[in-house]
């Protein structure tokens, strides 16, 4: 038979914190806490089980509940010396709700659930306090009356207005016992107008109406969406947790408080938290009235005249601290708690790992592996990568209020503030003059480069998470806000239309790149701090980390920020992104629109020292680390203009005629330019580019070497190889020049040619291509394009829609498709080693700094992930865990 229910109480539990997936957060650690001898009011969990049986079956209670309820009562009765529904000495219980994860605030609560017109009198008796018993009834009929019977709060709020007009009270503490007890007899009278029916005076019947109404609310909107928001599975459900009442509102030797045992914000070492004299729970979180310090330290640092807990009530406070402590070594991590002091007595209600920032994560996790609590692995192992983010970037104070306007897809993280403008052009000219940017637009493409890079933020109201805005800002490290769909961008008229406010050039915005919000004007930020517990967590991961960590660099800026983050290396620089820059489009142009190789040469000739600089800049600042460079891949027609206006500004900037620029711009046209004529097949199409970038490349490795002393092994990456036959012919231009540029500097250059895989076909076909390719890097982006026959500049429309619908879980553009995707990737691994053992795999694709994929990475023996500078820390602290829960599977499994 299922057991539906486990008990607590006196020392002893049937569960126990393990047991979180049966009984929520809050059941287990309640039945942990009870075990451990701590004051926990007696009580029971009734099993997310239940839950799922109850939504399996029509919204019923499964049979046998009843029964196993009613008898853990009984031990609640016995251990109290109180009997539930008895109208002399009642128990009165709390029904509250608790799932596998935190949702704070979404489910319901029935609070003095077995009050009743008998044993609200017994219970005023029993407090002697008429006031406080009246006072409990009528809260209870109103929590009852919404959470079970589905009445409005308002229609409860607007009684008790009333009657505090009538009376001449303001506060609700104003009231009398018999004014409370009207107060009752209205809401009574109301409910029964309301619903035909009279308030419940059958306490086993509020119970089990309680029960379904907590369960209930598992599925009310407000749960709903918080699910959808945190990744939190329907099936799940919640747990019930039913307890004996404890009460902080008996007067003023009775209180209710929150604690931490360290401070969640900065990782102090400090209790800090927060209590009320004479309330209950729900009074701390309405925030009616101003809760004071648990400790005399908080007190002074908040500048509070109002006692602490510590000077009020020194001996309850005395056994609460022995008990955080307790509660922090057990758990060896920080805690949340909640308790009620109930005339003098102290009782605990509730404890969880405590939600902090990153910065305070940081500190808690090397503190706690000073203090010996926990190792270093544990330390690595706590920090969520993608949390990093927030300490390397400014990010939005915490405490400044947010104007949101608008929302996107947090594309590139950190907050930056600006003045709006349109094009790329008047970005660059508002940055001459010192004034700082954000440039707003449909979409972006790769002519509005220079001025996304003088821009503090990047805003687009069109596109996905590899959209070009996302990509280029991520590698910019630029804080990045793209697919605003909310917002419209009024081009015309130089206007961008948000929610409930339309702003114009030169206005003030912020974007917060790690949310998606679009906020209005100016706000508070905080600057990032990578020092110290920092720096400590990530020298302790790069000792664990089996996998190397490279970046994604096109520009020296870039490269050197890599660097300062720990980058190993250069694993992709596209090469196309150095065209883009202000004098080099127009020789680009004139490459790419020149009638005949002879026309490509003169082109090339000028584009080669601009080429040659730049990786001698590059293989420099890496001073002898290994640098990837990928030959030209885009699709051309990215170089060329698309509107009537840009072409007629290309035409005189050429000499050339319109009409001849016109035709020759047609003939280029293709139908669908991510499938045509780009990477190598540009190479072999146009041999005499790769020629020009291939003596770039080793020229600058020549010179590189010279002036640092450091020898640099270029590695030459071929982009969106299929063929064996394609890399070859690569390869063989490669080698041509490679030969010619030593005979002529007297000098031994050692490089490797490599290939990148994104097609599937070249997975499949891995053993063959490693004959003639010397390494291999997964270019994921386009093997996730490819795989799944969805354009990545379009799949934003449509990604959104499918994870709503439950029909993918996840963007595969964001996290690898571990089935499909994923699965070539190992075949290729394993076929590419088979033809060459010690090649060396990386990954360049967008995945290679999303922590999830990394993990993926690690486990089929990749030797690097490769990422934008930005997400170099994410990587390496990623990487560490990876390898830390490889080794804990690898030794599981021995
Ligand atoms: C890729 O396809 O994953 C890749 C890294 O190349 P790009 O994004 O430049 O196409
Ligand atoms: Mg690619």
């Amino acid at each position: 038979m299922v057991k539906w229910v486990y008990t607590f109480g006196d020392g002893k539990a049937e569960g126990s914190a393990r047991d979180v997936a049966l009984l929520g957060g809050k059941g287990a650690n309640l039945a942990e806490m009870a075990s451990l001898g701590l004051p926990v009011p007696p009580g029971l969990t009734v099993t997310t089980e239940a839950c799922n049986w109850f939504y399996n079956n029509g919204r019923v209670l499964p049979p046998g509940l009843q029964e196993e309820v009613l008898k853990g009562i009984a031990g609640m009765e016995a251990i109290t010396g109180r009997r539930f529904g008895d109208a002399g000495r009642p128990l009165l219980l709390s029904v509250r709700s608790g799932a596998r994860a935190s949702m704070p605030g979404m489910m319901d609560t029935v609070l003095n659930l077995g009050l009743n017109d008998d044993s609200v009198q017994a219970l005023g008796h029993d407090a002697g306090d008429a006031r406080f018993a009246w006072d409990s009834y009528r809260r209870f009929i109103q929590m009852y009356s919404n959470v079970v019977l589905g009445l409005d709060h308002e229609l409860f709020e607007e009684i008790l207005e009333d009657e505090k007009n009538r009376l001449g009270h303001e506060f609700d503490t104003d009231l009398t016992a018999v004014e409370w007890q009207h107060v009752v007899s209205l809401y009574k009278e109301m409910l029964e107008e309301e619903l035909g029916e009279p308030f419940p005076q059958e306490p086993h019947e509020q119970l089990w109406g309680a029960v379904s109404g907590v369960f209930s609310s598992w599925m009310n909107a407000r749960a709903v969406t918080y699910r959808m928001l945190h990744n939190i599975p329907e099936a799940w459900g919640t747990a019930v947790n039913i307890q004996a009442m404890v009460f902080g509102n008996l007067g003023t030797s009775s209180a209710t408080g929150v604690a931490f045992t360290r401070n969640p914000s900065t990782g102090e070492k400090t209790l800090y938290g927060e209590f009320l004299v004479n309330a209950q729970g729900e009074d701390v979180v309405a925030g009616i009235r101003t809760p004071q310090s648990i400790t005399e330290e908080g007190r002074i640092a908040s500048g509070s005249e109002r006692p602490s807990m510590e000077k009020l009530m020194p001996q309850t406070f005395a056994a609460f601290r022995e008990i955080c402590d307790r509660l922090e070594a057990h758990y060896r991590d920080v805690q949340d708690v909640e308790f009620t002091i109930e005339r003098g007595k102290l009782w605990m209600l509730q404890t969880r790992s405590a939600k902090r920032t990153t910065r305070a994560a940081m500190k808690v996790a090397v503190d706690m592996v000073a203090e010996g609590l926990i190792t270093r692995e544990e330390a690595i192992a706590r920090i969520e990568p993608s949390s990093l983010d927030q300490l390397l970037h400014p990010t939005i104070d915490p405490k400044a209020g947010r104007d949101v306007i608008g929302s996107g897809l947090p594309a590139s993280p950190g907050a930056a503030t600006g003045e709006i403008v349109f094009t790329a052009e008047e970005a660059v000219a508002a940055e001459a003059e010192g004034r700082k940017v954000i440039l707003v637009r449909i979409e972006t493409s790769p002519e509005d480069i220079h001025g996304m890079h003088v821009a503090e933020g990047i805003l687009t109201t069109r596109g996905g998470m590899t959209s070009h805005a996302a990509v280029v800002a991520r590698g910019m490290g630029i804080p990045c806000v793209v697919g605003a769909g909310t917002m419209r961008v009024d081009l015309r008229n130089g206007r961008l239309i948000g929610m409930g406010m339309t702003l114009e050039k030169g206005d003030v915005i912020t974007i917060d790149g790690s949310s998606g919000q679009v906020l209005a004007g100016r706000v508070a930020m905080l600057q990032p701090e990578l020092s110290g517990d920092f720096g400590r967590l990530m020298e302790w991961a790069d000792g664990l980390r089996r996998m190397d960590i490279r970046t994604n660099a096109d520009t020296p800026s870039d490269a050197r920020a890599a660097r300062s983050f720990g980058a190993e290396g250069i694993g992709l620089c596209r090469t196309e992104h150095m065209f883009f820059d202000g004098g080099r489009i127009h020789v680009m142009r004139e490459m790419i629109l020149a009638e005949d190789e002879k026309g490509r040469r003169a082109a090339l000739d000028r584009l080669l020292p601009m080429q040659r600089q730049d990786f001698t800049e590059l293989f420099a600042i890496m001073h002898g680390l290994p640098v990837t460079i990928r030959l030209l891949d885009p699709p051309l027609h990215e170089f060329l203009p698309k509107t009537g206006k840009e072409t007629r500004e290309v035409a005189a900037a050429m000499g050339m005629d319109e009409a001849v620029l016109g035709q020759r711009l047609d003939a280029l046209h293709e139908f669908n330019p991510m499938l045509g004529l780009r990477g190598c097949r540009l190479a072999i199409a146009y041999p005499e580019i790769a020629e020009m970038q291939a003596r770039a490349i080793f020229q600058a490795a020549v010179e590189a070497a010279r002036e640092t002393g450091a020898a640099v092994v270029p590695e030459i990456m071929v982009p969106l190889v299929g063929l064996r036959s394609e890399i070859d012919y690569v390869k063989g231009v490669i080698d041509r020049v490679a030969q010619e540029v030593t005979g002529e500097a007297g000098l031994r250059i050692d490089y490797l040619v490599g290939t990148m895989i994104e097609l599937p076909r070249a997975a499949l076909q891995a053993h063959a291509i490693a004959e003639a390719a010397e390494f291999f890097s997964f270019g994921t982006n386009d093997l996730t394009q490819t795989t799944f026959g969805i354009s990545r500049d379009d799949a934003a429309r449509f990604m959104t829609i499918y994870q709503r619908k439950g029909i993918v879980d996840h963007d595969p553009f964001v996290s690898l498709d571990f089935d499909g995707v994923g699965e070539l990737m190992e075949i290729a691994a394993t076929r590419g080693r088979r033809t060459r053992p010690k090649m060396k795999i990386g990954i360049c694709g967008e995945h290679g700094g999303d922590p999830v994929s990394i993990r993926f990475c690690e486990n089929i023996g990749l030797d690097y992930v490769s990422c934008s500078p930005f997400r170099v820390p994410i990587a390496r602290l990623a990487a560490a865990q990876a390898t830390i829960a490889a080794k804990a599977v690898r030794l599981g499994d021995a």
